[in-house]
């Protein structure tokens, strides 16, 4: 790791040092080709692990409400393996799931699907990312916790 995010103050908790540098916004959230340059901050192993099972779960669950382009491949590609390696979620998912009817844009009624979702989880996980960026030069940005 560079010590650019070595022995700093974790962003996180404000309190431990930092052991580690953290993805604020987690790679998996996006497709390979898109992972580069996402900002960083220096986090100490208990946040980073703390927001690393968030992640997981959002980066899991979330594409499913996906309506974008881009939204089967994150299904068939990286949200496949996310579930090849989580059975109690894999089973928690396929056990609620429930089949119900939804209003398209175009007004007509298209038969959907919903998995129970703890939204508990994207609160901690929002309280993790939401931080502030100074508006200082882009070679001096300064990442601070606002909450
Ligand atoms: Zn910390």
């Amino acid at each position: 790791m560079s010590k650019k995010y070595k022995g700093k103050v974790c962003v996180y908790c404000g309190v431990n040092t930092s052991d580690t540098a953290d993805h604020i916004f987690a790679r998996e959230f996006f497709l390979q080709e898109n992972r580069q340059n996402l900002p960083k901050v220096p986090a100490c192993k208990k946040c980073n692990s703390e927001k690393s099972v968030l992640e997981h779960y959002a980066t899991t669950v979330l594409p499913f409400g996906g309506r974008g382009k881009r939204t089967q491949d994150f299904l068939k590609t990286m949200v496949r393996k996310r579930l090849a390696k989580n059975y109690k979620l894999h089973v928690a998912l396929f056990v609620g799931k429930q089949r119900r009817w939804r209003q398209a844009e175009s007004g007509v009624f298209v038969p959907g699907l919903t998995l129970p979702f703890d939204y508990s989880k994207i609160e901690q996980l929002y309280i993790y990312i939401r931080i502030y960026r100074r508006s200082d030069p882009p070679n001096k940005c300064q990442w601070n916790r606002i909450v």
